[in-house]
């Protein structure tokens, strides 16, 4: 008998689906006893699974018992509240509600026609962001991937911008186009880096600018800056400034190197992929000023605005220059003018044709939690932070090492000392934190500023209490106290 033809049975899709969703509210309720970081070695999970796909169809139970036996152990669990680590995010209950929507929908959103739904329903939540974070009507928005692709795109336009057929004519075999150049600070994320050299710019065309002792970019710097490749026949084009930057979540001065923008004549987009969902929080908006100015905006409501990755939102002052960077429509996809003078297709404003319906699960949370609930959340992580600051800086064992603006703190044990003696103070950093994320009760990351080893404690999970705070604090205190005893600083 060959095997049946057509998808899982519905009453078997009925039965899996909800148990499932029990399994996934088991997940949750006993994830703090799971260890935050995976306790595997490399290559240990891959030596367990068949080397060869499957002749003959296996059963869900099988299939979810491997899911338990093999796959949850060998998982870092991004939704555990003792995730520290680099930025902590989550995902929430709607959201995957959106997730799993989307997937049974499985729309392409290749124009309006293909996917009315998504296409509207983005427009709309999009601008349901837009007034949350106070940012003004002129800014029309776009859902990409991630910030890296959203930087992409806005650079794209950027370049765009500069009316010089690089779009008909590329970049390459012209010897009389100068080196473009776009400027931000040291501090900014490689996604910048990562555009240039993606749109044919090269990273020569990227210019780090120096920040202050507090992290930010400099605007003398950058002005002095944009005058010297003046000189020098480059043709400056665009900023890039952060509000939330990777290592310290360091806010570049939006508003003088607005200023800047506004004389040179030069593209400003703002990368808060981190940040800038806490510009929902009304006391936390003045964090963002300046940034009304800016001719694009990204942030990332996957990273802590409760959102399953992968969602970025792209604002931009000129969506018809991303248009005219991007579009490009294939006879099939042909509709009429009537249709197509009425209707945004969104996959003209980005490399993607076929786009997911991402923006339902957005919708979702937004309607969920409303924007009172999504702020209240945000601001607890910014009070757990600050709380974990003030104990840091009440400790004469530890040091904080930046600014705490949103709910990122970074801090050192040992002092601040450089040369040989930092070097030891940044070893038993490095310990302090492989210890703790060894114990599996929590997972904490570290940056390099001014050359010191500095530990990093984000707080961004919608489980994470005061609890969940305190408890890594007597962790890392216990691990301090048991190295210092084994090898005291001072011998
Ligand atoms: N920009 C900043 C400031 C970030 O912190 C990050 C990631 O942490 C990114 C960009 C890259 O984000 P994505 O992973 O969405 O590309």
């Amino acid at each position: 008998m060959p095997p049946p033809l057509g998808d899982m049975p519905a009453a078997e899709f009925r039965r899996h689906g909800h148990e499932l969703i029990e399994w996934i509210a088991d997940y949750f309720e006993r994830i703090d006893e799971l260890p935050v970081l995976a306790q595997v070695e490399p290559g240990e999970l891959k030596s367990q699974l068949p080397s060869s796909p499957p002749e003959k169809g296996e059963s869900m139970e099988a299939i979810l018992a491997d899911v338990d036996r093999l796959i949850l152990p060998a998982l870092t669990h991004w939704s555990h509240p003792s995730f520290f680590a680099y930025f902590a995010t989550s995902t929430s209950a709607p959201g995957i509600f959106g997730e799993l929507l989307s997937a049974a929908f499985d729309t392409k959103a290749l124009n309006w026609r293909a996917a009315p739904a998504a296409t509207e329903l983005e427009d709309v939540t999009l601008d349901w962001l837009r007034q949350m974070m106070g940012l003004p009507q002129t800014f029309g928005a776009i859902i990409y991937d991630t910030a890296s692709v959203s930087t992409l795109h806005a650079l794209a336009a950027a370049r765009e911008n500069l009316s010089l057929r690089i779009r008909e004519d590329g970049m390459s075999g012209r010897p009389n186009l100068p080196l473009l150049r776009v400027y931000t600070s040291e501090h900014a994320h490689s996604v910048v880096d990562k555009a240039a050299m993606t749109l044919g710019l090269g990273q020569r065309s990227v210019l780090k600018i120096t920040a202050d002792a507090e992290f930010r970019m400099d605007p003398a710097a950058l002005s002095r800056a944009i005058q010297d490749d003046r000189e020098k026949g480059f043709l400056p084009f665009a900023v890039v400034a952060t509000v939330g930057t990777t290592s310290t979540s360091s806010i570049d001065p939006i508003s003088a190197i607005a200023d800047i923008c506004g004389q040179e004549k030069l593209w400003l987009h703002i990368d808060a992929a981190y940040a800038g969902s806490a510009a929902i929080v009304p006391e936390l908006r003045h964090l963002f000023n300046g940034c009304e100015r800016a001719d694009s905006f990204t942030l990332n409501p996957h990273k802590w605005l409760f959102t399953p990755f992968d969602l970025s939102v792209l604002f931009c002052r000129q969506m018809e220059i991303l248009h005219r960077a991007f579009s490009l429509v294939i006879e099939v996809l042909r509709t009429s003018d009537a249709e197509r003078n009425t209707v945004i297709n969104h996959s003209e404003y980005g490399i993607q044709l076929g786009r997911r319906f991402r923006a339902l699960k957005l919708w979702m949370i937004i309607r969920y939690f409303g924007h009172e609930g999504l702020a209240a959340r945000i601001r607890e992580h910014v009070r757990l932070a600050k709380l974990f600051a003030s104990w840091v800086e009440e400790s004469p064992e530890w040091d904080l090492m930046a600014p705490v603006p949103f709910a990122l703190v970074c801090f050192r044990a040992g002092g601040s000392q450089s040369g040989e003696a930092g070097k030891q103070v940044d070893i038993l950093n490095e310990t302090i934190m492989h210890a703790v994320n060894a114990t599996g009760k929590a997972f904490l990351s570290h940056t390099k500023l001014n050359d010191k080893l500095v530990l990093r404690l984000s707080i961004g999970n919608i489980r994470t209490t005061e609890a969940h705070v305190r408890r890594v604090w007597e962790l890392l205190n216990e691990q301090l106290r048991r190295l210092q005893a084994e090898a005291p600083l001072n011998q």
